[in-house]
């Protein structure tokens, strides 16, 4: 996509080549057309557009976009860089008068430059020092500027770029991709949560707090089979109750999807702990179904389910689903018997389906396992090497647990993570 942009640049005559400075300017513009590629990859990784999410799963989308955002913003900012002194050496003035001199261009450059002090504001509350001390929800307000920046900054590559003032094939490349990318995010991320509120009316039904501190919350609503979601599965969640409206959480579904969807939340912060106090009747809006680790990306036979603490509810789903005769291990590590969310529950289906148990119970330490009960794959499983691993924990824990599988001879397309954290 890059490469096809900066070929139609180079095609409408972009390649300025006779002085040092514009082989400057050129670079400047190349950049500009590599992050908005950037750009548009981001709106769309973002958008929960299915085929998204089908294709590489909605944490590794995150991951990418997460990942790719900062490369993007940085090209961005040099792109403005460069072609500010660029233009201002052809023009005779110095960087900052040029900058000062560019909404004389018209509307649409105030508009870049605008985009340019909201990029720089997510660029700088993204970096770990300001994430890592900001609440989630803070970040994520501001988070959410780097979408008032593309809408700021998509006239001006239309107005100002001349590749894309000329019209032709160029102009129809940038108009496909910047539809696809922010259509994508208007129908799945804006509208469609709106349409499943009207369309299936999800409220709260029950509540029930459990005696290890997490709370089931049972969400009823009309022809809710009709959301295809599968066990494993999640949804990101805005109960529209005082305190909780502003924020949507993921929360796996911890029971097979039927005609309710059930979820057990661990309160861990501000926003899970005020889970308990839904009351029934609320309403619920809900994105997805979201994420891949379901049955549907098993691609062995034999099947191992590992997971640590509130891990369990997206496991705890995945058995109802276990058919006579699949061969299933579960493995559940967790603090101690009375700290262990729906370990009852759990035994139960394992008996009921003939599923192997391990239960892990103890204090960090040493392997994945506990410090009282070590664990290694190899141990605990037959043949790993022949299964599908499905894990689900804390990110540090899951990669542990993913480096001994794959110590364990497990081949990297059979091991499927889900980290309850981005
Ligand atoms: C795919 C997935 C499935 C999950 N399933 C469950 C589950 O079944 N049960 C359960 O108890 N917990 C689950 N979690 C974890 C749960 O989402 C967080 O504990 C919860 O969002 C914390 O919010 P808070 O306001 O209580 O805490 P905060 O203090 O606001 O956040 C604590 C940390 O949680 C993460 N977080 C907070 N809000 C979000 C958000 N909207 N999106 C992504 N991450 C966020 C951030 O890393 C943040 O640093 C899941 C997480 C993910 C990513």
């Amino acid at each position: 996509m890059c490469a096809a942009g900066i070929a139609l640049m180079i095609a409408s005559g972009g390649l300025l080549a006779q002085s040092a400075t514009d082989w400057f300017y050129t670079l400047g513009r190349a950049l500009g057309i590599v992050a908005a590629v950037l750009m548009m990859t981001q709106v769309l990784l973002a958008s929960r557009a299915p085929w998204v999410e089908r294709a590489i799963g909605h944490d590794r989308a995150i991951a990418t976009h997460a990942r790719l955002g900062k490369l993007a913003i940085i090209l961005m900012l040099v792109h403005a860089a460069i072609l500010t002194t660029a233009s201002g050496v052809y023009d005779g003035r110095s960087p900052v008068s040029q900058f000062l001199t560019w909404p004389q261009y018209g509307w649409f450059m105030l508009f870049a430059q605008i985009a340019l002090a909201t990029f720089t504001i997510v660029l700088i509350t993204s970096l770990a020092a300001v994430r890592l001390r900001w609440p989630y929800e803070r970040w994520h307000a501001v988070h959410m500027l780097v979408y008032v920046g593309v809408a700021f900054a998509v006239p001006h590559q239309f107005l100002e770029g001349s590749t894309f003032r000329t019209g032709g094939l160029s102009w129809w490349f940038w108009a496909v991709l910047w539809t696809v990318s922010i259509g994508s995010f208007v129908l799945f991320r804006l509208a469609r949560p709106l349409v499943l509120l009207a369309r299936h009316g999800l409220t709260v039904e029950s509540v029930e707090p459990r005696a290890d501190g997490s709370t089931t919350v049972t969400i009823a609503g009309r022809d809710v089979a009709r959301l295809r979601a599968r066990a494993g599965q999640f949804f990101l969640w805005r109960f529209l109750a005082p305190g909780l409206r502003g924020q949507s959480h993921p929360y796996s579904l911890s029971a097979a999807p039927g005609d309710r969807l059930r979820i057990t939340v661990k309160a861990s912060g501000d926003g899970s702990s005020r889970v308990r106090d839904l009351q029934p009747g609320t309403r619920v809006l809900a994105e997805g179904p979201l994420g891949v680790f379901t049955h549907a990306s098993r691609s062995r036979g034999p099947i191992v389910m590992i997971c640590a603490g509130i891990g369990i509810t997206p496991v705890r789903s995945m058995l109802e689903e276990v058919t006579a005769g699949d061969d299933v291990t579960v493995i559940v590590r967790a603090r101690s018997r009375d700290e262990a969310p729906l370990l009852d529950e759990v035994e139960q289906l394992c008996t009921e389906r003939g599923a192997r148990l391990h239960v892990l119970l103890g204090s960090r330490g040493g392997t994945w396992g506990t410090r009282e009960q070590p664990a290694s794959i190899g141990d605990l499983v037959e043949d790993p090497a022949g299964a599908d691993v499905y894990i689900c924990g804390p990110r540090a824990w899951a990669l542990a647990v993913e480096a001994d599988a794959l110590g364990a001879g497990v081949s990297p397309d059979a091991v499927h993570r889900e980290e309850f954290g981005w």
